[in-house]
């Protein structure tokens, strides 16, 4: 007997058209547009606390930050480890927002989950079964990067993997994919999200700061997202880029993600999106 090895439990059907993930009280999917913020790696208390006050006074109720860092080079900050997660804890308790950090492995897992509102798992890691399926049997809403050479089929399987484990609470996140062009960091698959939203009911955000390595593409290429269909971007975003330890060249300034909350604003308007609550444009107007 053949067995169909496609995707079965993250296909689109008129029984499930969008699963919307509940990340303690914030939702992501559906009508909502999450705008999560952060720097790429935890670097300091003075660094992480400097931007969350920022973040928190622009309405933003995510943010990321990484304590353990996938690095190219051994010889490249690794983040702060545990001393990060500790700080991230700190300031979201602080500002009451709610984190995302990465899960580098699965020996990890145990230390990042106390800490962690989402587990973030990086492009590095979306081919890694045995992972994958142990974070099937978390309860903790999973960020699932897209893989640098993953195909969307690949993708979409991998995202299986965790339903198939029993948590349904996947958003998956485009961040670019490798091609012979280097003069982005990698090549933003804009078509993926409006495709993806075709196959899946899973919410899909975008990550236009690893996608395209270069600060003055981040705008641009959330504003492409966005129009695309997306639920949701991450960006990063620090006090001093040209100081950071992780990722400086494609992060946000302070300025920069004002302009990127004021367009976004305006674009999403037009849309069938809710971006920033209403609640919390007043709060914003009236300081
Ligand atoms: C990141 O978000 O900082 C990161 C390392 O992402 P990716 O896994 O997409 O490279
Ligand atoms: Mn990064």
């Amino acid at each position: 007997m053949e067995i169909n090895t496609s995707y079965r439990l993250v296909k689109k059907t008129l029984e499930k058209p969008e699963t919307l993930v509940n990340v303690s009280g914030n939702i992501i999917g559906g009508d909502e547009f999450t705008l999560i913020a952060g720097p790429c790696a935890i670097e300091s208390e003075e660094q992480i606390f400097s931007i969350a006050e920022f973040l928190s006074n622009k309405g933003i109720k995510i943010m990321r930050g990484g304590a353990y860092k996938p690095r190219t080079s051994p010889y490249a900050f690794q983040g702060l480890k545990k001393e990060g997660l500790k700080l991230l804890k700190k300031v979201s308790e602080k500002y009451g927002m709610k984190v995302i950090t990465e899960v580098l492995d699965l020996s990890l897992l145990d230390t990042v989950y106390p800490f962690a509102d989402i587990l973030q798992i990086g492009a590095r890691n979306m081919k890694n079964y045995h992972f994958l399926k142990e974070l099937g049997k978390t309860d903790k809403p999973i960020l699932l990067k897209r893989g640098m050479d993953a195909t969307i089929d690949e993708w979409l399987l991998a995202a299986e993997y965790i339903l198939l484990g029993g948590n349904e609470k996947v958003i998956l996140c485009e961040r670019g994919i490798r091609s012979f062009d280097n003069s982005t960091r990698n090549i933003m698959d804009i078509a993926a999200i409006p495709l993806v939203k075709q196959l899946s009911h899973l919410p899909i955000i975008a990550d236009p700061s690893q996608a395209t390595g270069k600060r003055d593409l981040v705008i641009p290429l959330s504003l492409a997202a966005a129009a695309a269909g997306c639920d949701g971007i991450m960006v990063e975003v620090h006090n001093n880029p040209e100081k950071a330890l992780s990722d400086g060249p494609q992060s946000l300034n302070f300025e920069q993600f004002s302009e990127l909350v004021e367009k976004l604003k305006m674009q999403l308007a037009v849309s069938n999106k809710k971006f920033l609550p209403k609640k919390i444009k007043s709060e914003l107007i009236q300081q």
